[in-house]
């Protein structure tokens, strides 16, 4: 402002008013002259009334607003007729208290120029004189300030939006100076840690750390420091770690951190970038919890698979110890019997077989793909199964009725495993009628029917020929008179551990369930429509051209 001083002296001069305070004489026309051209702005004299009405501008006038010196000397054009509508008022407002304070004043505000254009000014003036009317006049300085404006307004709008960027990111962004005190913090920080951001700048970060995890904290911004100077070449752009947050109720959480450096003019600052691992952390909780509880339900299934040889097991070995029983019998009675006691014996020995290949299958109920599919004769496999259930049945006081067609035509299958089913099957009908006394209900029907198209017909009825047997299926069903299924129930039976017994293990159902579908058929069940449920499955019959492939027919 030494050349605004050195104006003032000149126009003083100029004007042949003395100079108020230092009293400087006038100095050359020459001087002035070249000083007003200098200025980066326009000189003036005015009124302190409506629009300013000037007597005096320098030749900056037309550079800065368009209009000649004569224009606005003459007033033909005031100063006030080109302020920016939206700024007048305010400018007045400065001006007016200025001048009754008798201090200078510095305003900014908008013209617009006579070519349209607006331009950002500023101005700085003051009192000079009151007139015998009591109006002031007023001398000052008006200068370009356009550009800085437009910087200054794209700097803003800059840091605006990264301040949205940094406000939009759902991590808590905090900017810390070297010592650890917060300078900023943004919108997520907010949210996360519950604390406004003035009542945390200035604080120590570490108030964002649950104490116990103080040390550990500052070590880790320690070894940040160390780490990322600028002055370490092999410097990495961040650190991170986990760690427990804290909030301003108090609450802890997990967090993970990282921290980076940002070179400023004069220090290194850091930006500390925070994550809510709450969800993270819950959802891996999950994923363990539901890894052990599967690790828990394939030992139970393990377990299962035990219990259930075992249970399997035990009827061969009843029949075993039976045929024994009579087989020595038969002996005591001496060699009119020997014949029965040979009898009692093979069945025995037959037993016996049974009882290591149900062990051996048992094994491998559960993974359908080890099994072994062979050609079979669904006949003798239906037999087989009724054989060794009707020992369990008859024990129990139950009557287990077959009811077959003429003809069962071979099906692709690991007999074992079918017969496992069959046999699951009919022990759950037991279970299910055990509480029914009269023995005429005590029966269970285990009936198979061969099936095209969903319309049973046995074999009898439809008389067809192997030929014929390609893509037909067929049906075996176990049907009780039990208490039935809720209608609720739906899927569910077939849940793993999904059991209304004591006893049970819930695993009978989806077990038999993977092995039918391992076979290309389903199991299904419904209710009866006088009394209990039936069971049943269905197996893809073997075509011809699978049975010459298989068997070499
Ligand atoms: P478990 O027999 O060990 O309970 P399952 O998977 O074989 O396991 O059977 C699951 C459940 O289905 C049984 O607990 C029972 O409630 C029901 N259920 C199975 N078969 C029948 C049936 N024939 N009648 C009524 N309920 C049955």
């Amino acid at each position: 402002m030494n050349q605004l001083r050195e104006f003032r002296e000149v126009m003083d001069s100029a004007s042949g008013q003395p100079y108020e305070r230092s009293g400087v004489l006038p100095s050359s026309p020459n001087r002035l002259e070249t000083l007003l051209q200098n200025l980066p702005g326009m000189a003036y004299r005015c009124l302190n009334r409506t629009h300013w009405p000037m007597d005096f501008v320098s030749d900056g006038c037309f550079e800065l607003c368009g209009y000649h010196r004569s224009e606005i000397e003459n007033q033909s054009v005031l100063w006030g007729d080109f302020t920016h509508p939206q700024d007048i008022r305010e400018v007045d407002r400065k001006v007016r208290l200025a001048t009754e304070q008798r201090q200078p004043f510095e305003v900014e505000y908008r013209i617009i120029a006579k070519d349209g254009t607006q331009k950002w000014v500023w101005e700085r003036g003051r009192v000079v004189d009151i007139r015998h009317d009591g109006v002031a006049v007023l001398e000052g300085f008006i200068t370009d300030i356009t550009d800085r404006k437009l910087s200054e307004a794209a700097y803003i709008h800059a840091n605006a939006f990264a301040q949205a960027v940094v406000d939009s990111v759902t991590e808590a962004v905090i900017t810390i100076d070297n010592q650890g005190h917060i300078e900023s913090f943004n919108q997520a920080a907010q949210g996360m840690f519950a604390f406004r951001s003035t009542e945390v700048i200035g604080d120590q970060c570490r108030i964002l750390i649950r104490t116990s995890n103080y040390r550990e904290f500052d070590q880790f911004f320690k070894h940040c420091r160390d780490q990322l100077d600028p002055g370490n070449p092999a410097r990495p752009t961040s650190i991170g770690m986990e760690t427990r947050g804290n909030k301003k109720t108090g609450e802890f959480f997990p967090v993970h951190l990282t921290i980076g450096p940002v070179q400023d003019k004069i220090e290194t600052k850091y930006v500390l970038l925070i994550r809510d691992l709450t969800e993270q952390k819950a959802a891996e909780k999950e994923a363990a919890d539901q890894r052990e509880l599967l690790a828990h339900a394939d030992r139970l299934n393990t377990l299962g698979e035990t219990a259930g040889i075992a249970h399997e097991i035990n009827q061969p070995l009843t029949a075993i110890s039976m045929y024994a029983n009579s087989g020595l019998s038969f002996l005591d009675r001496g060699p009119k019997d020997l014949s029965r006691a040979r009898e009692a014996l093979n069945k025995l020995s037959e037993q016996a077989h049974r009882a290591g290949a149900i062990i051996e299958h048992m094994q491998k109920m559960t993974r359908p793909r080890d099994s072994r599919h062979e050609i079979t004769n669904c006949e003798s496999l239906i037999r087989d199964v009724h054989k060794l259930a009707e020992v369990e049945a008859q024990s129990r006081n139950f009557v287990i009725v077959l009811d077959l067609p003429v003809k069962i035509p071979r099906v692709k299958c690991d007999p074992i495993q079918i017969q496992q089913v069959i046999f699951n099957l009919l022990r759950n009908g037991m279970e299910a009628m055990e509480s029914c006394s009269s023995r005429q209900e005590r029966r269970i029907i285990l009936s198979v029917r061969v099936i095209k198209d969903g319309i049973n017909k046995t074999m009898a009825d439809r008389q067809i020929s192997d030929k014929q047997t390609i893509e037909k299926q067929i049906k075996i069903s176990i049907v009780d008179k039990g208490p039935g299924i809720p209608t609720d129930v739906g899927e569910q039976l077939y849940q793993p551990f999904a059991t209304t017994k004591s006893s049970g293990m819930g695993l009978g159902l989806s077990i038999s369930r993977s092995i039918i579908s391992a076979h290309h058929g389903v199991l299904e069940y419904a209710n009866n429509p006088s009394k209990g449920a039936t069971f049943y499955f269905t197996l893809p019959c073997v075509s011809l051209d699978a049975l010459v492939d298989q068997t070499g027919e």
